[in-house]
């Protein structure tokens, strides 16, 4: 049944190709086959199509927690689930995820309806908490660590295969959209500060979830990891210029958008947007760069 799927191998690493390369809402699966255990990491959509190798697996280990990373864990509901202490209430319980989430309310009961029908999402109070530099021993040598890079979520993580050197950076996703962090546990210094983290990161594969899979030469890496922090910056100059005209209120900066083109209207994009130019006008507020008046209008200083 796996035969129509792409996949690479890398030592003890096998990466199962989503969709488009595992464009949301797709992702890519990887799957590392130590001596003793066989680990997965994450289960996006295309898991469901790859009931054998998920048969095969004794523990699943989430890089953060999204519907789309947990589109297979009915597959899996007596092995072990863990998951980043930071996120691991959001994996236990809708209320948890609904507040890791942050939308409106109409919003949540909207999205929770179509993740259950499009991403077969169930929370898993089994879920059990890891932090950053915990180590999971598959046998023969071969190791996994978790180095804790937050930002798109608050527990968001990479999975380092040792001796491989082969990094799985999940949503650090290097697309030409650029990180996100609209979600009510995002942070855009604490992304700033993992992205500065993983360029020092020795490792010879870098595998994202979505878009780009599999990098695996350190310059090409490092290009692709300063174009999408590059992302940034832009966007905050992007904002400055949106304040040209004088000042303006966020509801009404988030109204124009910042990250979405118009007619782009998911469900969360509202939210998203507010969330994202707030974290950026913060930055800014702390630079110096723009000034928040009486009124609660913006304007640049
Ligand atoms: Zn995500």
């Amino acid at each position: 049944m796996n035969e129509a799927i792409p996949s690479v191998t890398f030592g003890p690493v096998t990466v199962y190709f989503g969709d488009r390369s595992g464009k949301y809402p797709d992702g890519n699966q990887l799957v590392v086959r130590g001596a003793e255990a066989v680990a997965v990491f994450d289960t996006p959509l295309v898991a469901n199509r790859l009931p054998q190798v998920l048969a095969e697996a004794d523990l699943a280990i989430l890089g953060h927690v999204h519907e789309d990373h947990m589109a297979a864990l009915h597959l899996l509901p007596q092995r072990p689930l863990f998951v980043h202490e930071a996120d691991v209430a959001a994996a236990r319980s809708w209320e948890a995820m609904a507040r890791h989430y942050g939308y409106d309310d109409a919003v949540l009961q909207a999205l929770r309806t179509r993740i259950e029908r499009q991403f077969h999402y169930r929370p898993r109070p089994d879920a059990i908490a890891y932090a950053d530099g915990h180590v999971w021993d598959l046998g023969g040598g071969v190791r996994v660590r978790a180095l804790h890079l937050p930002g798109h979520t608050a527990g968001h993580t990479a999975l380092v295969v040792e001796p491989e050197g082969l990094a799985f950076i999940g949503d650090i996703d290097l697309s030409g959209f650029g990180p996100y962090y609209g979600d009510a546990s995002s942070d855009l210094g604490a992304f700033r500060r993992s992205l500065a983290r993983l360029a020092d990161l020795s490792a010879r594969v870098w595998v994202t979830s979505h878009h780009k899979g599999v990098v695996a030469e350190r310059a090409q890496f490092l290009a692709m990891l300063q174009a999408y922090t590059a992302c940034l910056d832009e966007r905050s100059e992007r904002l400055l210029q949106m304040l040209q005209g004088g000042p303006r209120t966020l509801a009404d900066l988030a109204r124009e958008r910042l990250l979405y083109p118009p007619g782009h209207d998911e469900l969360w994009v509202a939210s998203a947007e507010l969330r994202t130019i707030a974290l950026h006008l913060d930055e800014l507020l702390a630079a110096g760069r723009v000034r928040l008046l009486e009124d609660g209008r913006w304007m640049r200083d």
